[in-house]
């Protein structure tokens, strides 16, 4: 790629402002009081997990990402030798990047590690986190996944940081009824103002948030089904009752909010948002692969055709499925969010093949995942690379002109998610509100 650095294509991608479709932020107050010291920063988000992998001993990197531990000397050198191992990786790519970007380290050292402390200092300032992620990533605005209802304006960027409204917890049956009822002033004890309930939420966030999100994948499969009331009430009941629920149970009533949550999505115009494919984390994800493949959302799809879908992380490892769902289903759109950095070549190849498998409006080009501004700047400087390294390739082979690639690219990086998101209306609704 160095030898393209000066390409049009190369200088179009990297000052173009990329839409970040998907992270998992803190909150501007968190980062600035409990935020990363260096090692944590470099190394909190999923390569964690792949030092482990590559034989790290699991306390050697819960005290790597403990800030609170003083002797950096010992967090590093426990973990050195698997860091060693997963550099090239597309987690350990990542690392490299934001390294280099945030704290100007060229090779992770145990030297450059500590000379890197009055930088780390000097970012976890107020306004430090929207810059990180405007100016240094480039970013034209995040959507935020905070795990919660709730999608209040964000002091420190009302129009830079969207958030998405959550639904996880009703689909994986873990919602807490006196939330709800706190929220929303009904109580629930049937499934009648359970359906009221989940109307009144989202009546009340759904004109700020961006999307509707749903990673359920974590918790259950994603093969669905449409359910009885009757069923779904007896299950609702047992919940109540604070009874254990048997997995039919909880499925049959997970289905059951995961209906009325897409027809809510559909009322109140949100895109619906559900992770597919690859776990994070190690050591769990192939107890059961199979549950999150994207086809097992097929009749989901199928159920409902005025729903706009935005499937997440390109269902590694089964993408050419995914494709083929995007290939049959209109409103159906595939992110690349992570997809990048848990294995950039495959997603660079995953990019060439929609580009000829798959409408141009199918694909959004980035999302990091990540918690802290930081990672978001590696992250995204990772993704603006194999993008451009998957383009000049079909410029290579003659396929594409140069001009034709820098049109894909801002199709990926803003056009197709701005048909899809209502991101103006959404701004300014936040901004009209006030914070
Ligand atoms: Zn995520």
């Amino acid at each position: 790629m160095d030898k393209n650095t000066s390409t049009d294509l190369v200088q179009h991608i990297n000052a173009l402002p990329l839409i970040d479709t998907h992270e998992h932020l803190h909150k501007e107050a968190k980062y600035v009081k409990d935020g990363p010291d260096v090692l944590a920063d470099l190394f909190g988000m999923y390569i964690g997990d792949e030092l482990i992998v590559a034989g790290a001993a699991y306390d050697n990197v819960v005290r790597l990402l403990d800030p609170t531990y003083a002797d950096i000397e010992a967090r590093w050198s426990g973990v050195e030798a698997a860091w060693q191992l997963c550099q090239y990786s597309g987690y350990g790519e990542a690392v490299r990047y934001m390294a280099k970007a945030v704290y100007d380290i060229d090779t992770l050292t145990l030297d450059a590690i500590e000379a890197a402390g009055p930088r780390n200092q000097a970012i976890r300032q107020p306004g430090e986190r929207l810059r990180l992620l405007r100016d240094v990533a480039n970013l034209d605005h995040v959507q935020v996944d905070d795990f919660v209802w709730p999608c209040l304006p964000d002091a420190s960027g009302p129009s830079f940081f969207l958030y998405d409204f959550s639904w996880v917890d009703f689909v994986s049956v873990r919602f807490d009824v006196n939330t709800l009822e706190a929220e929303t002033g009904i109580a629930t004890t049937n499934l009648k103002t359970l359906k009221q309930a989940m109307e009144a939420l989202t009546a009340k966030y759904a004109p700020v948030a961006i999307a509707m999100k749903i990673q359920h994948a974590y918790y259950r499969t994603l093969a669905w089904s449409a359910r009885d009331d009757a069923d779904a009430e007896k299950a609702l009941q047992k919940y109540l009752a604070d009874e254990p629920l048997s997995d039919a149970e909880r499925l049959c009533l997970g289905d059951w909010n995961l209906e009325q949550g897409i027809e809510l999505a559909i009322k109140y115009h949100l895109p619906i948002k559900i992770h597919t494919g690859f776990l994070a984390g190690h050591q769990r994800y192939f107890t059961h692969p199979d549950q999150t493949r994207a086809g097992h959302l097929a009749p989901l799809l199928a159920h409902f055709p005025e729903a706009t879908f935005v499937l997440m992380h390109i269902a590694y490892p089964y993408s050419d499925e995914l494709m083929a769902i995007a290939k049959h289903f209109p409103r159906v759109y595939l992110d690349m969010c992570w997809a990048w950095s848990i294995n950039p070549h495959h997603a660079a190849e995953f990019v060439r093949k929609a580009l000829h498998g798959l409408p141009l409006n199918k694909l959004f080009a980035f999302g990091g995942d990540c918690v802290w501004p930081t990672e978001v700047v590696g992250f995204a400087a990772q993704a603006r690379r194999w993008l451009a390294y998957a383009l000049q390739q079909e410029i290579d082979d003659t396929y594409l002109s140069e001009a034709q690639t820098i049109q894909i690219a801002t199709r990926m990086m803003q056009t197709n998610q701005r048909t899809v998101f209502d991101i103006e209306e959404t701004r300014s609704t936040i901004v009209a509100l006030g914070v």
